[in-house]
């Protein structure tokens, strides 16, 4: 059978994170997030992880050619598996078009992409909140989905960092950036009718349940 093909998008803070885990792991899905793989090159400090930092602290997109040879290689060592769940790519309408190009050669097309819509001071305030689990990836907000102890990761117990990007200034940069070239990709994916819009401003739990019954 051929693989299913579903991508979450929506601004930053929307929850796609916190959302991709569960949904990959309830469906059966191969979850690649860019953002996720983008810093574990960071933080092994790999060739493209020194140049994408220099972007990603910025909040500036990280060149496509580097991103999607990233994904490709994910998608080969991956391919005859249930599916994909794709966080954070495409992330605009030339990425989208290197992304067909690449499924058509695996004989793969998107079946469909989940919108995760919030407001403009929801996403300040959860990304000014956020903390990461550097190990496993796990997502946390201090306020809303606080770990159990400390700032220790529930799942693994390591340390939880702040995003190098979560502050104020980036924070802005990267929502302009999602405004220019990422809101054009999902007014596409409108126009094309392949979009199923979630309200990402309920609880986890019930965006969870939403979008599970939409794929
Ligand atoms: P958020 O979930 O907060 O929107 P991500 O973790 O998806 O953030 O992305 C963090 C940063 O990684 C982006 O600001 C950008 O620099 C880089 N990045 C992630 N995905 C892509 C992509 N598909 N193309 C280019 N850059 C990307
Ligand atoms: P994205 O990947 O879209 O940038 P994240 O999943 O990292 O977003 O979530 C951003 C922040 O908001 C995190 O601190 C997370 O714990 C919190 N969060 C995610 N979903 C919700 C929700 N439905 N209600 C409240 N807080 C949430
Ligand atoms: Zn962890």
């Amino acid at each position: 059978m051929k693989s299913k093909i579903y991508i979450l998008i929506g601004p930053p803070g929307a929850g796609k994170g916190t959302q991709a885990k569960n949904i990959a792991s309830n469906k059966d899905f191969v979850l690649i997030s860019t953002g996720d793989l983008l810093r574990d090159n960071v933080g092994r400090k790999t060739e493209l992880g020194v140049i994408a930092k220099s972007y990603m602290d910025k909040g500036e997109l990280v060149p496509t050619e580097l991103v999607t040879k990233m994904i490709k290689a994910n998608i080969k060592q991956n391919i005859g598996k249930n599916g994909f769940l794709f966080d954070g790519f495409p992330r605009d309408l030339s990425q989208n078009s290197l992304l067909d190009e690449m499924l058509k050669e695996f004989d793969l097309e998107v079946d469909r992409i989940i919108y995760i819509d919030v407001k403009n001071e929801t996403i300040y305030e959860r990304l000014t909140n956020r903390r990461i689990c550097p190990k496993c990836k796990d997502v946390y907000h201090m306020k809303y989905n606080p770990p159990k102890k400390d700032e220790l990761c529930d799942n693994c117990g390591e340390q939880l960092i702040t995003r190098d990007d979560d502050k104020l200034d980036v924070i802005k940069k990267r929502l302009d950036v999602y405004h220019n070239s990422t809101q054009p990709l999902v007014d596409y994916f409108e126009k094309m009718g392949k979009i199923t819009k979630i309200n990402g401003e309920k609880a986890p739990k019930e965006v969870e349940a939403e979008i599970i019954s939409n794929i």
